[in-house]
């Protein structure tokens, strides 16, 4: 048995910290998408409700489906148009053919891109994308873009700003000249908020900082939400000059207590090969190979705790945070605690 415990008095703080930068509990959109960020899409939708939060953002209908009794406001953000949308849900149109394919009198967020090039439209094509979305009678209820590269101090935030400041006149001039309503705007994600000094006349889409990861080492003093814990299955003494697990990686020096924990790379953890020192959140190191469902240390009791801090695996892995988040396996029970 394994256990994500999610820290509730964390969580309702960070939450604070960003809806005070934004502006407001009106002015968050928490992005819960790939189960929020291995949190528990249902348990953190939940609570960001119930502490005021109105708007939320996920990758598929998928993922809306799951957490419609929940939320009303519901942007699937990477969603591919079928001709077959619910009117329940906002869909973000990522190109022109997406404009042309998504049912008629659909919710929609048209995504400008003004840099990163992956999705949205280019505000040259926007003048054409008015007269499809008027004709088609779509609900224009927001417009967005996403920077490429908010967590580096360059110039590409700065850019990609004025683009989009460009890109909220033009679509303004168009509502007036097609008279459509008015649609909210949203740019910043949780690194572009980090630096932002105030965000006028516009929402934020929040990801990775609501569960307790800051990127700059800023006065939002985030705290990590997430604690992984696996339980003992068994325990032994590993006799000094025998080794555990697969390949015999680690051969005792001495005689110690060692016991085996329910939770491998099945489970969503990276697979370690037993090189390097990975070390749990109290301080031993994982003693050879991950198994698919099991990994063995020195003997720490019923439960271990894997990690408080994901930056400690994702540092020794090489990789992110949110990359080490998001692969815990949906099937690791998830508590508030
Ligand atoms: C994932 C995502 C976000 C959230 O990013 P964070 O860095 O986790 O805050 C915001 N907007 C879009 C379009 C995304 O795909």
């Amino acid at each position: 048995m394994s256990e994500i415990r999610l820290n509730k008095a964390a969580y309702i703080h960070n939450l604070t910290k960003i809806c005070d930068k934004a502006g407001g509990k009106e002015k968050v959109i928490v992005v819960l998408k790939d189960n929020a960020y291995g949190h528990g899409a249902r348990l953190i939708a939940s609570e960001a409700k119930k502490f005021g939060i109105k708007n939320c953002a996920v990758k598929s209908e998928f993922e809306a489906d799951e957490i419609a009794d929940i939320f009303e406001n519901i942007l699937i953000l990477s969603h591919i148009p079928t001709g077959d949308e619910s009117a329940k849900f906002t869909y973000a149109i990522n190109d022109i053919e997406a404009l042309l394919k998504i049912k008629e009198n659909t919710k929609i967020n048209l995504a400008i891109d003004t840099g990163m090039h992956r999705n949205g439209l280019d505000i040259s094509e926007l003048d054409y994308a008015f007269e499809i979305l008027a004709r088609r009678n779509l609900e224009l209820l927001g417009a967005y873009t996403h920077f490429r590269a908010s967590d580096e101090l360059n110039a590409d935030y700065f850019v990609q700003r004025e683009n989009f400041n460009a890109a909220k006149a033009k679509i303004l001039a168009l509502c007036d000249e097609f008279g459509i309503k008015k649609p909210i705007f949203h740019s910043h994600n949780s690194a572009a908020l980090e630096r932002a000094s105030e965000i006028k006349d516009e929402m934020v889409r929040v990801g990775i900082a609501q569960y307790g990861y800051a990127q700059f080492n800023s006065s939002l003093n985030l705290k990590p939400v997430l604690s992984l814990w696996a339980k003992r299955v068994s325990r032994r003494v590993l006799k000094s000059g025998q080794s555990v697990g697969y390949g015999a990686k680690f051969i005792a020096k001495d005689d110690i207590n060692v016991a085996t924990y329910d939770l491998g790379y099945g489970d969503g953890l990276l697979r370690y090969g037993g090189d390097g020192e990975l070390r749990l959140a109290n301080g031993e190191m994982v003693l050879g190979k991950i198994s698919m469902d099991s990994f063995s240390c020195k003997d720490s009791g019923e439960w271990v705790c894997v990690f408080e801090d994901a930056n400690v695996w994702a540092n020794f892995f090489g990789t992110i945070n949110y990359d080490i988040l998001v692969k815990l396996s949906p099937n690791i029970t998830r508590k508030f605690i």
